[in-house]
């Protein structure tokens, strides 16, 4: 069926007025953790449309943790558009969101594997790399994407569940899953870990999930150095403002979500696509001399 709501030009224009790169103030709106991006207001983009592949990952083989929605998702239709193959975990709720994912990749006519479940589980984290690997026949690129971000005001109410949640799915589960990969990855296999802009410039009200995202970066900067023998690269990414389910589920006070990168120097938060081709260069041959890095983008505050 003809969607009447496309664009007519279906690839961003990178301009200012392009309506697929909407501007707060958005809706206020709330979804419970861990939140689903077609649920959002206005949708996130992903990529669906508007991402463009040039075959830089022909035959390579991803896991994308958290790669039903937002950074993790237009990681891996980007990866599809590419040429690779690409296994995403995400929670059981989120299985919708993790649908509209598989289609999208399949729709290139590559593999995708969905993986559900629980990463705060470390035997689960063994099975996730056990599917993964027997689902793709191997893997040559790991993204570390799935995050929890749940914001508190007072440290005297941040429980210690709640901030044992934080460590062990940002900290304890990247370890985790890297370790378990670790005997599948050949030189020339690239590892990625999401942390943030909260690594270098924390928020109050982010006390524990901004110590996880500097512990990210140091993952990879230690890790780098560790592996670069064996040449595997690892690198972290660092997103400032982003539209995605994160954000509208716990993750920033109600009014906060719906001025999100409205102070950034561009005036609005990033669409997830648009943070898609560092993923790729980071996972791609072409990035063969980068290793301990990581890489911004912000939105013009800087990190
Ligand atoms: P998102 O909510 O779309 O993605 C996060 C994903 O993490 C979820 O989809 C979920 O599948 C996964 N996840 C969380 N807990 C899990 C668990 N216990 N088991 C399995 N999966 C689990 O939001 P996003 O913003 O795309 O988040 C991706 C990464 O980007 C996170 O690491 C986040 O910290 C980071 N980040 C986001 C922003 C932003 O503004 N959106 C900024 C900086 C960093
Ligand atoms: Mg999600």
């Amino acid at each position: 069926m003809p969607n009447d709501n496309a664009p007519a030009q279906p690839f961003r224009s990178g301009a200012l007025s392009d309506p697929r790169l909407p501007r707060p103030d958005f809706p206020a709106q709330e979804q419970p953790f861990p939140g689903l991006a077609a649920k959002m207001d206005p949708l996130p983009d992903h990529g669906e449309v508007s991402y463009r592949g040039t075959g830089r990952l022909t035959g390579k083989r991803a896991l994308i943790t958290g790669g039903d929605s937002g950074i993790g998702a237009a990681a891996a239709i980007a990866y599809a558009r590419e040429g690779a193959d690409v296994a995403i975990n995400y929670l059981p709720d989120e299985q919708d969101d993790a649908d509209s994912v598989v289609a999208a990749i399949e729709a290139e006519g590559r593999k995708a594997i969905a993986i559900p479940g629980d990463i705060t589980d470390e035997d689960f984290c063994k099975s996730l790399i056990e599917q993964a690997v027997s689902g793709l026949g191997g893997l040559d690129v790991l993204v570390n994407n799935a995050g929890r971000q749940q914001f508190c005001h007072n440290l005297e109410d941040l429980t210690t569940e709640s901030f044992d949640a934080t460590m062990k799915t940002n900290i304890y589960a990247p370890f985790w899953i890297t370790r378990a990969a670790l005997p599948h990855l050949d030189s020339g296999a690239s590892v990625i870990i999401t942390s943030s802009v909260q690594a270098f410039s924390p928020s109050d009200i982010l006390f524990d999930y901004a110590q996880t995202k500097a512990a990210n970066v140091a993952f990879a900067q230690s890790l780098a150095k560790q592996l670069a023998p064996r040449g595997i690269r690892v690198n972290a990414v660092c997103p400032g403002p982003y539209w995605t389910a994160l954000q509208i589920s716990g993750g920033q006070p109600t009014e906060k979500a719906a001025i999100h990168g409205k102070s950034q120097p561009l005036g609005r938060p990033g669409q997830p696509v648009e943070i898609a081709p560092i993923y790729v260069l980071l996972a791609s041959d072409e990035a063969s001399y980068i290793t301990g890095e990581y890489f911004g983008s912000v939105g013009g505050g800087g990190l």
